[in-house]
This record gives C-alpha cells, structure tokens and sequence, in this order.
C-alpha cells in the first residue's frame, strides 16, 4: 500500500510538472508569438432577433503557431492573464479589429463591435485614454464599439472600477457582462455599474428545451435585464428550437453557430453579402 501511495504520488507530481512545464512554455510562445505576428482576429456576427439584420460582430483571439498548430483561446487566454501577456494581446486585438471595422465599415455601414477585455487588463494600466488612443487612430466612434466583460468584475470590492468603467462609457463605448448567470453577481450588483448590454452565458442556451429546463430562468434574467434598460444577447445559439425559445422570451440579440461561427474578416464579408442579400 506504501508503495502504491509512492506511485501515486509521482504519478500526480509529474502531471503538475506538465501542466507546469506546458504553462511556461506556452508564455514563452505567446511572447514570440505577439513578436512574429502569429495572432489573428475572427469575427462571429450578432443577430438582432427581432429584424433579423446583423447588429454586430464579437472579435474573438486565434492563434496558430508554426509547430503547434491552432492553439484555443480556452488555454492561451488564462495563461496570458496569468503572465500579464493579456495586456499587449489585449490590445493588440482591439487595435486589429478596430482596423478591419473601417473595411467592414465599407460593406455594411453601423455594424457594432464587440472585443472582450479581460479583468486582469485593469491592473496592468488598459484604460479609457488607451481606448481612445486606438479609437482615433483607426477612425472608429466610441458608439460603434462595446467591451464584454465577465461578471467577476462586478464583485470586485475595488472602489476605482467603477470610475474605470465610467471612463469608457465617457468615450461613448458600451459595456457587456459577458457570461452572465455563470458567476456570484446579483441584481444589487448590477445596479450600481453602467452596463448596456448582459450576455446570457451558453450553457443557460444550451439547456433550454432539454430535461432541466432553463427556460424559467433565462425568462428571469431577461425581465430582470429590461428592468435595468440593459439589452440581451444570448449566446451559443446552434439550435433553431433554441432561437424559438429565445425569441418568445423577448430577447434582443442572438449569437450562435445556429447563424455563423466565429470567421475571419474575408470570410465575414462574404458571409455578410450572402446574408444582406437574404
Ligand atoms: P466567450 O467570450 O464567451 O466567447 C464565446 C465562445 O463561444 C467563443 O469561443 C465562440 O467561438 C464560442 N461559440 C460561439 N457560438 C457558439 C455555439 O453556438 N456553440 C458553441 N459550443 N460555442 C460557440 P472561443 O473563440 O474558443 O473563445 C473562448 C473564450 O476565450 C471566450 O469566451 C473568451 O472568454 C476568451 N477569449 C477569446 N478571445 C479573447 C480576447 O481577445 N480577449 C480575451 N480577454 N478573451 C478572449
Ligand atoms: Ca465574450
Ligand atoms: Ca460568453
Ligand atoms: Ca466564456
């Protein structure tokens, strides 16, 4: 039994070491990676309900490094937080999608721009004044973009977010909680931050219609959200049975493979005349 508990213990200890090893070397990638320009920015489109037209885009990060192929934002973007790689990513991302907004701009005039800000970005100094820097170097109105944060922030005891948040929406900039339902932040909460916009998390989406049905409560968090004058979008919409629920509880926006998954600005606008077409 002593030695099976040895085993075991080495068996646990080498797997930290992995997850250790593979999280120092995927900082060291990221850094290069930012140097040589591997990072690529994809668009998903955001379906306003009622009139059926595009409302917007969520830019979301993509990676393919050389050797190791795609890597996931669900592995890079943690390690990047933790490292405060998120800072340069951040706003390299911000920087790209404001840039392809002008052409996509061309296309399909007012088209809103989503672009996730993670809550790390705080601390490392990402601000209103480097918003706006980006804004006026791309040429883009502070309206036509919104920052999608997760509702962790709100639960922050830190009495300056709230003049953080203040400072983008001096820009014009809307602000999203992203993931809503999934964290600790009630109503109260809600309350006492300038948020247009609450992002339904997916796995509220995807248990609609099914054994435990989440209809009662995505019905809440809607009611709740218009009382706040808040605008919803659901997300991870992949189902038309899904989009009927979602629609009949009144929601504003959707976003799902049900429509499109997440492309890159080429692909976007042909996928944009398609649909504009329809
Ligand atoms: P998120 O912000 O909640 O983004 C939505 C995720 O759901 C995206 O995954 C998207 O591809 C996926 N998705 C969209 N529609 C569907 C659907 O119908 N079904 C399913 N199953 N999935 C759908 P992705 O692109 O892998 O990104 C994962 C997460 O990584 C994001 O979740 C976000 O938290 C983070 N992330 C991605 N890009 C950035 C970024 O530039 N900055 C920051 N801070 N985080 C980012
Ligand atoms: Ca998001
Ligand atoms: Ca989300
Ligand atoms: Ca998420």
């Amino acid at each position: 039994a002593k030695e099976s508990g040895r085993n075991q213990y080495h068996f646990f200890a080498r797997k930290m070491q992995d997850k250790i090893n593979r999280r120092v070397m995927l900082e060291h990638l990221i850094r290069k990676g930012l140097e040589k320009n591997e990072f690529e920015v994809y668009y998903q489109p955001i379906v306003d309900c009622r009139s059926n037209t595009l409302f917007g885009l969520e830019a979301l990060a993509r990676w393919t490094h050389p050797d190791e192929g795609m890597i996931s934002p669900v592995e890079f973007i943690p390690v990047a937080e933790e490292s405060g790689l998120i800072a340069p990513l951040g706003e390299w991302v911000l920087t790209r999608a404001c840039t392809d907004l002008v052409d996509i701009h061309h296309h399909c005039e007012g088209v809103h721009l989503s672009v996730n800000v993670s809550s790390r970005q705080y601390p490392l100094g990402f601000d209103a004044e480097c918003v706006k820097r980006i804004l006026d170097d791309t040429g883009i109105m502070g309206h036509d973009l919104s920052l999608e944060i997760t509702e962790s922030i709100l639960l922050d005891d830190d009495p300056d977010i709230l003049s953080w948040l203040n400072g983008f929406r001096a820009l014009g900039v809307g602000l999203s909680i992203d993931d809503f339902g999934t964290g600790y932040s009630s109503l109260s909460y809600l309350k006492r931050f300038p948020i247009d916009y609450l992002k339904i998390d997916q796995a509220f989406v995807a248990s609609l219609n099914t054994d435990d049905d989440s209809t009662p409560l995505v019905r809440a968090i809607i009611a709740m959200a218009r009382s706040l004058n808040m605008k919803i979008i659901a997300e991870g919409v992949e189902l038309k049975t899904q989009l009927d629920t979602i629609e009949s509880l009144s929601c504003h926006y959707v976003q799902g493979y049900y429509f499109a998954k997440p492309m890159p600005k080429d692909q976007l606008l042909v996928w944009m005349a398609d649909y504009l077409q329809k």
